[in-house]
């Protein structure tokens, strides 16, 4: 069933789009640097498993997702290219992940010796994960990393195959400690060679290190927010590295159109009041869509014209001021393009005084994802 007939408010995801990015990406790559494609939260709010299936046609090798669920999901959905875990997976939990060939990462002793204590009926792929400056999960030291690795030595059906570790400022405009960071991990891989003579693969690159510096990544780029078609950050964008299409587009139609008299008012609390006999417009999105109430004052198009959201923001509604009368049913393109114009997912993020990333996470299930090319 076509949910947009219930409610005319959908998502729309330009898969076309997804194998610009990839491509764009693979052109830049030396040809032993693979491309895994993240997945998480849901595919950064497009889908993960339309997304990843198209990435996977376009180039990219293997997944990544932040949570065992979200591999789950993919491997239900019948995908059965690598998946790696990012995030922490409780112990108990490693079962599941070696039955569905699922790799996880790991990180602290205690986790491996719980671990080998299941009883595991097919092999455990592990990547480990060292922290070199990001302060979020991973080993900080030498001593714990020999720890760590002298333990796993001892304990069968488990296997190191890839070591990693992630950037907190590849995308800034200072790249001091981004190359401080990465001058640790190679001291850390190094030390790691001496007493780990298995095969390991190695990655380091999130979108940002990658387009910045796509010599530098080793066996995998973390291909997440540039396969959508974002820029990592402003700085980023600004190098003008790559060319990318952004994938999603939001859109709605009106649901009501009327004219009110001077002094009206629109909307919780009276905050709106027309200047002058306006038009105004409903559309059927709201803040219980992830619409979130901060947009009030931002603009969305109706014939590729700008109009403003007047008034509070609703759970399910939101009014615009319309420049003329237009009928019931008028499309109303909030992110993405109409006609010859284009509102960025940048510009609502900057409004909100947020990162591109959080604005399709933001919009949640409620609004049906309609899936292009
Ligand atoms: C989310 C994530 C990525 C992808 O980062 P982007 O900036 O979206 O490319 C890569 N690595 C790790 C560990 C992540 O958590």
């Amino acid at each position: 069933m076509d949910r947009t007939i219930i409610r005319p408010t959908w998502a729309e995801i330009d898969l076309d789009a997804i194998t610009h990015n990839i491509k764009a990406m693979r052109q830049r790559l030396p040809k032993q640097t693979k491309i895994v494609a993240v997945v998480k939260a849901n595919g950064y709010g497009h889908g993960s498993i339309e997304v990843a299936k198209r990435a996977l046609e376009s180039g990219a090798t293997s997944l990544a997702v932040a949570l065992l669920e979200e591999a789950l999901v993919l491997r239900n959905a019948g995908i059965e290219a690598p998946i790696l875990v990012m995030g922490w997976v409780p112990p108990e939990a490693a079962s599941i992940a070696a039955k569905q060939n699922i790799t996880l990462t790991f990180f602290q002793k205690d986790w491996l010796d719980q671990v080998s204590k299941l009883d595991l009926s097919t092999n455990l792929q592990l990547h480990l994960k060292l922290d070199t400056g990001m302060g979020r999960i991973g080993i900080r030291s030498s001593e714990e990393m020999r720890e760590i690795l002298y333990a796993l030595n001892s304990k069968p059906s488990i296997y190191l195959t890839g070591v990693y570790t992630h950037f907190a400022t590849a995308d800034g405009q200072n790249l001091s400690y981004f190359h401080q960071q990465k001058t640790l991990f190679e001291k850390r891989l190094t030390e790691l060679r001496e007493y780990w003579s298995g095969e390991v693969a190695v990655h380091i690159g999130n979108s940002a290190s990658a387009i910045r510096l796509p010599e530098g990544m080793c066996d995998f780029v973390r291909y997440g927010i540039a396969m959508y078609g974002l820029f990592p950050s402003p700085a980023v964008k600004e190098e003008d590295e790559i060319s990318l299409k952004q994938a999603f587009s939001l859109h709605s139609r009106l649901a009501h159109v009327k004219q009110i008299d001077a002094g009206d008012a629109v909307s919780y609390g009276l905050t709106y009041r027309a200047e002058k006999k306006e038009w105004i417009g409903t559309i059927p999105i709201g803040y219980g869509d992830g619409w979130v109430r901060k947009l009030q004052g931002f603009s969305v198009l109706v014939d590729g014209k700008r109009m403003p959201i007047v008034g509070r923001i609703c759970m399910d509604q939101t009014m615009i001021r319309l420049d003329k009368e237009y009928p019931v049913g008028t499309k109303v393109t909030l992110l993405g393009s109409q006609n010859e114009s284009f509102i960025s997912i940048d510009e609502a993020a900057s409004y909100l005084d947020t990162i591109n990333y959080e604005i399709p996470c933001l919009l949640n299930e409620r609004i049906p994802r309609i899936y292009k090319g």
